[in-house]
């Protein structure tokens, strides 16, 4: 039996432990109920930690309650908070965006090395989503010049509303398809995380996956139709010697190779990312 809100007040420690309960077929219980509660009190965690006999009032724990119910049916937490970290960054997500990943952080990590940092490089991310790439980017090298473009307005407005959050005027953002809004020859470097999953792939009805964009995820039969876009397109705006970097599936490695090579792209590899897998394929354009 669940208690009573209104007639029996609970502490932090006591939601806590009743959410942790409820969210028992999560993979991190008692990680999400912190982020959820603390998120309600518009506290950091270590609130939850230091003060936990403080007793939510009734407002605190209805709307508690009722994000943990939402929790349990499906609903990601990065949707019910609308933040999650990236890069260091505390980004604002929506319905509307893919959420960032952990393992995406490599495209940056790449790009920083790999592109000049003392330049006043032209950087593109494509299909940006809420931003995170290009605002990592944008933040590690105010010297260069970003533009994030997507083909969705709801991705921009939020991407938007990252980069006055974190008030970088070196971010352009425009609307369109892959490559089509930039100009020829104009690039030192294009970074995309595209969507790879292939359509019939059930890890696209699992778990938080399942509520994420399904353009944003998903892309033909085999995953591979916005990469096979990019890498086709890429060579009209890529000045001579600039990088791709494309994130993939961690079984797409060689397809991807393989297609920058008929691209005539050079200097191919493809980086394995923390848990070991083929995740990033970068190559440079013909000089
Ligand atoms: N890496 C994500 C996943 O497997 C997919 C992100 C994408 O398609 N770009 O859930």
């Amino acid at each position: 039996m669940r208690q009573d809100p209104v007639r029996t007040q609970l502490t932090i420690a006591q939601a806590l432990e009743q959410a942790s309960r409820r969210l028992r077929d999560q993979m991190q219980p008692r990680l999400e109920a912190e982020v959820l509660l603390a998120h309600v009190l518009g506290k950091a965690r270590s609130h939850l930690h230091a003060w936990p006999e403080s007793l939510l009032d009734a407002d605190q724990y209805r709307r508690f309650d009722r994000l943990v119910d939402q929790r349990v049916q499906g609903q990601p937490v990065a949707y019910l908070t609308g933040r999650r970290e990236f890069w260091s960054l505390d980004l604002e997500v929506t319905a509307a965006t893919l959420i960032p990943r952990p393992e995406t952080e490599l495209l940056v990590e790449q790009t920083l090395a790999l592109v000049p940092a003392g330049a006043r490089s032209v950087i593109a991310d494509l299909g940006t989503g809420s931003g995170a790439i290009a605002l990592a980017l944008a933040h590690e090298r105010p010297g260069w010049q970003l533009i994030a473009s997507d083909r969705s307005a709801d991705c921009l407005a939020v991407a938007a509303a990252n980069r006055s959050r974190f008030a970088l005027p070196n971010l352009l953002l425009v609307r369109g398809d892959w490559c089509e809004p930039l100009a020829d020859d104009s690039l030192d470097a294009l970074v995309s995380n595209p969507p790879y999953i292939p359509c019939q792939d059930p890890h696209l009805r699992q778990g938080d996956v399942a509520r994420e964009p399904r353009a944003a995820l998903s892309a033909g039969d085999d995953g591979l139709d916005a990469i096979r876009t990019l890498v086709a397109t890429a060579p009209r705006v890529l000045k001579p010697g600039a990088w791709i970097l494309l994130e993939h599936g961690l079984d797409q490695g060689e397809a991807v190779r393989n297609l920058m090579k008929d691209g005539a792209f050079t200097e191919i590899s493809t980086i394995r990312d923390l848990a070991g897998l083929e995740r990033v394929t970068r190559a440079r354009a013909a000089l």
